[in-house]
């Protein structure tokens, strides 16, 4: 299966592709570049050694291994990382090969835009998270002491490939966080997506096959539709971001102790009860959401400090004029447009009421 990304620069075309053999794609794929550089993180080098061996051999690449976590994704790794390159004689024709979850694709895809001011990158996502969220898109950073995700930029990668046998490894809390982000697409963009995910949550998480490759499609087809109509969030991207507006404060409140999945997950629960707040859905629909959330084993309600989570919503980089926005479903699988807009501000008193449902 090849899903074709298209954008408004067609040089920055590129696929997702599914495939069981990364190293044979690769190998045909990317042929002719001067240098390659494999990227990847302590954890999946454990797991994975001999595949990122042969693949090291076959391309005669640099393998760099950072430490696994959030913490790698700073400037002074980005740093690190460059000053090898450079060393080892990388220039324009490096190609960087991101084998990893969204820490590593995010910290070595924002490598790939500054280096030599901006060389190729593939992306091949080990993560549920990374394969249906973090490797398509092309928003690539690092997080700074101010704030996740501060400095960045948008460099699409040449190729993104998933294979879904990277899961088996993959620790069940980590398949989680990757399922809150699917919820999300369901509620945002696909009420059939959703219904399958009510319907087949013991499949999903056994990891079967088929119910895997349909919610991970199924997934990429919606960021994909959503990239390609706004490359660089101006608009209809920011419905990426329902249940990310609270989400994020709770991941701040609780100094990122909570994780990034759960985060969303409380996120979306409270932003379904602000949406029905805000007249956009039903009680019935919000307690589906709730229903679906908990079918996962993913936290919804949480003891929250209401007046914290407002000030921490602001704080966010997406917030405007003091005021955090939200895009707002209204219904599953439709979000709220107002105005021409997908994200908005609520007035505090809204919210935090909404927080109080908990
Ligand atoms: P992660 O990269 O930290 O991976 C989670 C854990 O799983 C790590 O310990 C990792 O070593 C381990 N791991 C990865 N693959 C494995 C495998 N196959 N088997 C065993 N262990 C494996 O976390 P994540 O959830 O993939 O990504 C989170 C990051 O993604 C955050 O930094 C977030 O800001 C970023 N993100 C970026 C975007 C974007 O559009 N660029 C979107 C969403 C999230």
């Amino acid at each position: 299966m090849k899903i074709p990304i298209n954008l408004k620069k067609r040089a920055n075309n590129y696929y997702i592709v599914f495939t069981e053999d990364v190293k044979n794609s690769l190998l045909k794929d990317f042929k002719g570049y001067g240098r390659y550089v494999i990227i990847t993180d302590s954890n999946v080098n454990k797991s994975y050694s001999k595949l990122l061996g042969v693949i090291k051999k076959s391309l005669g690449a640099e393998l760099v291994i950072i430490p696994s976590g959030e913490r790698s994704k700073n400037s002074a790794m980005k740093g690190k990382i460059e000053n090898l390159m450079l060393k080892k004689g990388c220039s324009r024709d490096t190609l960087i090969v991101c084998v990893g979850g969204g820490v590593v694709g995010d910290l070595a895809g924002f490598v790939a835009a500054t280096f030599c001011r901006g060389i190729d990158y593939v992306q091949v996502p080990t993560t549920l998270l990374a394969m249906v969220d973090s490797s398509i898109g092309g928003k690539v950073a690092i997080d700074t002491p101010y704030g996740k995700n501060l400095i960045g930029a948008f460099h699409q990668p040449k190729k993104v490939y998933v294979n879904i046998a990277f899961l088996k490894t993959l620790p069940e809390k980590e398949i989680r966080n990757g399922i809150s982000e699917i919820i999300k697409y369901g509620i945002i963009a696909d009420k059939t997506l959703f219904e399958f995910l009510e319907k087949n949550c013991n499949d999903v998480m056994n990891l079967e096959r088929d119910a895997l490759t349909y919610i991970i499609s199924r997934s990429c087809r919606i960021k994909k539709m959503v990239v390609e109509k706004d490359e660089k969030e101006e608009n209809l991207r920011k419905v990426l971001n329902f249940g990310h507006t609270i989400g994020h404060a709770v991941e701040l409140s609780s100094n990122y102790k909570t994780a990034h999945g759960e985060a969303v997950s409380i996120g979306m629960f409270y932003e379904s009860r602000i949406s029905e707040r805000w007249g956009l859905l039903t009680d019935k629909e919000a307690k589906r959401i709730e229903t679906l959330i908990m079918k996962f084993g993913l936290p919804a309600k949480r003891r929250l400090n209401g007046k914290e989570i407002i000030k921490f919503t602001k704080a966010d980089k997406k917030a405007r004029g003091g005021y955090a926005h939200y895009a707002l479903p209204a219904g599953i699988g439709k979000m709220n447009k107002s105005n021409g807009k997908y994200a908005f501000p609520i007035p505090d008193k809204v919210v935090m009421e909404a927080l109080k449902d908990g």
